[in-house]
């Protein structure tokens, strides 16, 4: 089973992640990961080990909402991470073995379009707004 994290937890984690990886060259920030990205054929995802969710078990249908309500940046570096929302509430939480930053990661669409996409967590930008 894999640990849920509150945006508290999230937000904790991530910034010890950046504490140790501050400086450090890895090969998983070839392609920069500010804001969502579909996933880069230059990250070998070899290099991530999933350590949590965001997912909430008692959840099983998460919103679409997005956050803030009417104006999601969902695109920009800045946007808000905020653990209630999608796409947050669909991401797991996975971390670079090699420089430990933090990730998360969700799949876009269904059917016909399938999309992976991945985002690297700032600590800064965790929001813990309720829906
Ligand atoms: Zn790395």
């Amino acid at each position: 089973m894999t640990d849920f994290l509150t945006a508290e937890a999230l937000s904790e984690r991530a910034r010890s992640a950046e504490i140790q990886s501050a400086g450090v060259i890895c090969d998983c920030t070839k392609t920069p990961l500010d804001g969502w990205q579909s996933q880069p054929l230059s990250l070998d995802e070899t290099y991530l080990v999933r350590v949590g969710t965001l997912m909430r078990e008692d959840d099983p249908e998460p919103t679409y909402a997005e956050y803030p309500p009417g104006a999601s940046p969902y695109w920009s570096a800045n946007a808000p991470i905020a653990p209630h929302y999608f796409p947050y509430n669909r991401c797991d939480v996975w971390a670079c073995k090699h420089c430990g930053r933090l990730y998360l990661r969700y799949t876009e669409g269904g059917g016909y379009f399938v999309d992976r996409r991945i985002r690297e967590v700032k600590s800064r930008l965790v929001v813990d707004a309720e829906l």
